[in-house]
């Protein structure tokens, strides 16, 4: 089991050294920001939609390894991805984190996010690997450019 935590803070250690989609995203159609109080994270989040699809996705911010990897694998994972995948993906993700530490969860469908299931171990830490979802969630709602989940 020491393997398999060691592969998973690999990957995140790598997402949080070279986060992936990290930049504002000049033509987005819909941002969101997002804050976490509790340990400090903030990011703002673009999504470009082409009709209903996440045509592109990127995030900028600060926060901790977690909130920083969290939201740069979920920017891989949501792009060509419909609104409704997406949201599938929002369930399946915050059912992972929150599940008990002790439930087997079904990772398969997650891929990479899977690494993070890590966290339900953690409370503080959930808040931190969720905050990127919670802000994709706003944007999505968001008929706006800018909404804050504060
Ligand atoms: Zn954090």
């Amino acid at each position: 089991m020491s393997d398999l935590s060691d592969l998973y803070q690999e990957v995140i250690l790598d997402h949080n050294r070279r986060p992936r989609n990290f930049g504002a995203l000049v033509d987005a159609t819909r941002t969101a920001k997002g804050h976490n109080p509790l340990c400090g994270d903030r990011l703002t989040l673009y999504v470009k939609l082409d009709g209903d699809r996440i045509s592109s996705v990127s995030f900028e911010g600060s926060g901790c390894a977690i909130s920083k990897a969290s939201a740069s694998l979920m920017t891989d994972a949501l792009k060509g991805k419909t609104l409704g995948e997406a949201e599938k993906l929002f369930d399946q993700f915050h059912g992972l984190v929150t599940a008990p530490a002790s439930a087997s969860v079904e990772t398969d469908s997650l891929g990479k996010l899977a690494v993070l299931s890590g966290v339900r171990e953690y409370p503080m830490r959930v808040k931190c690997a969720s905050l990127a979802w919670h802000t994709l969630k706003a944007a999505m709602q968001a008929e706006h450019d800018v909404v804050s989940t504060e």
